[in-house]
């Protein structure tokens, strides 16, 4: 019997728990152990999920009971021409997905932008934030947190930076509920998405709150952050990255590549990211920006759920007319809350590595915080052209079969 067999048999009969593979062999035989254990209790063959190309330890960090990969195809789009804070000229951006199509899609926005000579884009704000909550007795309690908080930001940054060599803190910004405090701490992470870091750094600070002050820590997060949830604090204050790309587009250009004009892409934009999201209700006003984050999470080693945050795009359209008469687009997107990183969390990992090498953004920038900078203003201009393609798309049909109309 191979090693890898008898563990799996030893976790059949109850000799060993799932999680404790690790003690007893390297990883790779982990993995096949509790490869064969699954396989045997459902009945199935996981050959592809066991066909993974690192070694398992590299995963050690980034998850528990690994049993292999999950492989997504990666496909790139590009040059992604930009002229950003961080990102300068031509970069070819790496994608997985499943959605069929999506590359094509981007790849034609991008075509677009491109013969415009390229989109603008910057990060225009910068923190991440964790924010615990805090018992206190009543609103009199709470006002004594708050005062002594505001009071002494400087010994809750002493306090913070103590655990990290790279973040620095930036605000604290209290907020009162009844007999709760939450305390919404927002670091500048340079080029970790830092969560991590801002949890760490954040548990610190509230030693020193517990100790000076008469407020109880009860959860160091209290939702307020706010993390992998939709929250409107994202779209309003920022998380992460606040990041803008625009890009302004001659109206032959829309006419030639998009086949329609500037005012029907405003149009579309108008009533359907605009009125139709909020109509809805919906915290993004855009078309499909959710698509190339996501995607491109994936494709880099991004925190996945994060997806959430970055969903609450805003994407603008408008028809800007010449003195010559004839129409141009501006178009631009504005993501309020991008939770990127170029070191720590998956970025380590091995194909999401190679990934931001095709960037050219893997590990620390120089100036620290500016690889994570030209990632976000990189995926921003993707998120861009993915908006121009889908919108053209469906201006364009609407022309058609507008014209059909008339036609008959
Ligand atoms: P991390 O992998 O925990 O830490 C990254 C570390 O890299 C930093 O703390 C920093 O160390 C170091 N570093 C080296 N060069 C750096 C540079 N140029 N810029 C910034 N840091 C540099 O990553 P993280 O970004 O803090 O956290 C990401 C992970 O958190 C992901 O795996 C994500 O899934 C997970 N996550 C955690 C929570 C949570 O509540 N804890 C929530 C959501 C997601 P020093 O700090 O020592 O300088």
């Amino acid at each position: 019997m191979t090693a890898p067999e008898e563990l799996a048999e030893r976790v059949r009969d109850g000799d060993l728990r799932i999680h404790e593979l690790e003690d007893h062999a390297d990883h790779d035989t982990a993995a096949e152990a509790r490869r064969l254990f699954v396989e045997r209790e459902t009945g199935t063959d996981l050959e592809a999920i066991g066909d993974y190309a690192f070694p398992a330890e590299r995963a050690d960090p980034n998850i528990e009971n690994m049993i292999g990969a999950a492989q997504v195809p990666m496909g790139v789009v590009g040059p992604v021409t930009v002229s950003g804070g961080a990102a300068d000229g031509d970069h070819y951006l790496p994608l997985a997905t499943t959605e069929g199509a999506l590359l094509a899609s981007v790849n034609r926005g991008l075509g677009v932008i491109r013969d415009a000579g390229g989109a603008d884009a910057r990060v225009t704000k910068n923190g991440m934030t964790r924010a615990p909550v805090f018992r206190v007795a009543g609103v009199a309690e709470a006002a004594e947190t708050v005062e002594w908080v505001e009071n002494n930001v400087e010994a809750l940054r002493t306090a913070a930076e103590s655990t990290t060599s790279h973040g620095e803190l930036l605000d604290v910004e209290p907020y009162v509920v009844g007999d709760s405090v939450f305390l919404r701490f927002a670091y500048d992470t340079k080029d970790a998405m830092g969560m991590n870091m801002a949890t760490i750094a954040t548990g610190e600070a509230c030693d020193l709150v517990e100790a000076e002050t008469p407020a109880s820590l009860v959860a160091l997060s209290g939702n307020l952050c706010s993390d992998k949830k939709p929250a409107a604090i994202n779209a309003v204050e920022g998380r992460g990255r606040s990041v803008t790309a625009d890009v302004l587009l001659p109206g032959e250009l829309v006419e030639d590549r998009l086949h329609t004009t500037a005012d029907a892409i405003a149009e579309a934009n108008t009533r359907k990211n605009l009125i139709g999201s909020a109509k809805a209700g919906s915290l993004g006003f855009n078309a499909h920006a959710a698509n190339v984050v996501g995607a491109a999470f994936l494709a880099t080693g991004q925190d996945e759920a994060q997806v959430v945050e970055a969903a609450n795009t805003i994407t603008t359209m408008d028809a800007r007319e010449r003195d010559d008469g004839t129409t141009d687009l501006y178009a631009s997107v504005s993501l309020a809350s991008l939770e990127v990183g170029t070191v720590g969390g998956g970025t380590k990992l091995p194909t999401q590595a190679e990934a931001l090498d095709v960037l050219g953004l893997r590990g620390g920038g120089d100036p620290p915080g500016s690889n994570a900078d030209a990632l976000a203003e990189i995926i921003a201009v993707g998120a861009l052209a993915g908006e121009l393609s889908l919108l053209g798309a469906l201006s364009s049909r609407h022309l058609a079969s507008a014209h059909e109309d008339l036609g008959r």
